[in-house]
C-alpha cells in the first residue's frame, strides 16, 4: 500500500522511512549487513568522521515507471564511483555488487514510499560511508559503517523548469590534484558559505572556474555543466577536478546515440560561454536545470534561449533521458535496474 503522502507537494527534505541498510567494517572485513529500523547512528565522540571528515556519499533515485515497475537508474555507476572515492579517502571499498544489492534491498523494504508514476516525485536513495572509531592522531579509521537510507522527495520543478540565474564564484571549489573528482562531504562543507552567499545575493548557484587559472569552467556545487552550441553540438567541460556526473555521462550517450548530435567533452574556457546557445546544469536531482543567465561581476551573459523555458535542444535531451528513465523510450543495455 502506498503511504498517504501528498506526492506533488513534497519538497526536498528528509522524511524518515521504515528501513535502512547497515554494514560494519571491523578487523579488515565487512559484516553481512542488515536492514534495521533505528534511524539514529551512535558512535564515539572522537570518531574519524567527526574529527577529520572521513566520509563519502552517493545519491540516486528509485521511481515508478509507466507500466508500474519500481526501478533505479545505473546504480552500478554509483557503486563504482563510491569505490573510487573510497580509494582516495583511504576508506575500505564496499564491494560493488553488494552496493547494488543494498540499494535494491533498501528500496524494496521501503517500497510503500516510492511515489506513483506521473507524480514527478521520487524516492531518493542515499548510500554513504564513514570512519566510525575514535581517531585523534591524524590517520584513517580502522572501523567503518556503510549505510543506505531512502527519503521521498517531491518534483524538482514545480510547474515546469524555469531557467535559473547563476553567478561566477569568487571562491574555488576544488584544487588541481585535490578532491574535486570524488563524492566526499568535504567538498560540500566548504561550498556552504559560497552557496549561502550566492542565495543572499539572489543567485540560484555558483559557477566555479578552475582554481589554478580562473579561465576554465568547472561545475557548480553539485551539478555538471552542459552547453549547446549555435550549430547544435553538446559541449561539456573536462577537468580532473570535476565530479563525474552520471547524468552528464548519460546525456552524452543520449545526445550522440539517440539524437545524432556531435558531443565534445573538453576544456571549456569561460570566454567561450557567451557564444553558446543554451546552458544547463545536470545531476540526479533535477536531471537538467536550464540556466538563463550567468552574472560575471556585473557583466551578464544572457543565453538566447531566454528566461521563460528550457532551450529547445536542452529540452530534447531532457525529454529523451527522462523518457528512458521512465520506460517510455528503450534504454541502452544495463541502464535500468529493476527492483520490484
Ligand atoms: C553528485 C554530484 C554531481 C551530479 O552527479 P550525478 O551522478 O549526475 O547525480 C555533480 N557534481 C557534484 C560536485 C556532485 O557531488
Amino acid at each position: 500500500m502506498s503511504k498517504n503522502i501528498d506526492w506533488s507537494n513534497l519538497g526536498f527534505g528528509y522524511i524518515e522511512t521504515d528501513k535502512r541498510f547497515v554494514s560494519n567494517y571491523k578487523d579488515g572485513a565487512w559484516d553481512e549487513g542488515a536492514l534495521i529500523d533505528d534511524p539514529m547512528v551512535t558512535m564515539s565522540e572522537c570518531a574519524c568522521v567527526l574529527q577529520y571528515a572521513q566520509t563519502c556519499f552517493e545519491g540516486l533515485k528509485a521511481y515508478t515507471t509507466e507500466d508500474g515497475r519500481i526501478v533505479c537508474f545505473r546504480p552500478d555507476l554509483n557503486a563504482q564511483r563510491m569505490a573510487d572515492t573510497c580509494k582516495r579517502l583511504e576508506m575500505p571499498e564496499f564491494p560493488e555488487d553488494r552496493f547494488v544489492q543494498a540499494v535494491v534491498d533498501t528500496v524494496k523494504a521501503n517500497a510503500d514510499y516510492v511515489p506513483p508514476f506521473g507524480s514527478g516525485a521520487t524516492l531518493y536513495i542515499r548510500p554513504y560511508m564513514f570512519g566510525s572509531n575514535a581517531v585523534i592522531g591524524v590517520k584513517p579509521a580502522d572501523e567503518y559503517q556503510f549505510r543506505v537510507f531512502t527519503t521521498p522527495v517531491g518534483p524538482y520543478f514545480k510547474g515546469g523548469a524555469k531557467p535559473i540565474v547563476i553567478r561566477v564564484s569568487d571562491f574555488d571549489r576544488a584544487a588541481p590534484h585535490g578532491t574535486g573528482h570524488i563524492k566526499a562531504g568535504l567538498n560540500y562543507a566548504m561550498s556552504l558559505h559560497a552557496i549561502v552567499d550566492a542565495h543572499d545575493k539572489g543567485y540560484a548557484e555558483n559557477m566555479y572556474l578552475d582554481a589554478a587559472t580562473r579561465t576554465k569552467v568547472e561545475e557548480t556545487g553539485g551539478a555538471n555543466f552542459i552547453f549547446i552550441t549555435k550549430d547544435g553540438k553538446l559541449v561539456t567541460p573536462k577537468s580532473d577536478s570535476i565530479l563525474p556526473s552520471i547524468t552528464r555521462r548519460s546525456l552524452m550517450v543520449v545526445a550522440e546515440k539517440y539524437l545524432g548530435m556531435t558531443v565534445e567533452h573538453r576544456e571549456v574556457y569561460f570566454d567561450e560561454v557567451k557564444d553558446f546557445a543554451e546552458c544547463g546544469l545536470c545531476g540526479t536531482a533535477a536531471v537538467i536545470s536550464p540556466v538563463g543567465r550567468i552574472d560575471d561581476h556585473g557583466k551578464e551573459i544572457c543565453f538566447p534561449s531566454g528566461m521563460d523555458e528550457m532551450g529547445p535542444v536542452t529540452k530534447k535531451l531532457y525529454d529523451t533521458l527522462t523518457g528512458i528513465q521512465m520506460g517510455k523510450i528503450e534504454a541502452p543495455e544495463g541502464w535500468i535496474k529493476e527492483i520490484k
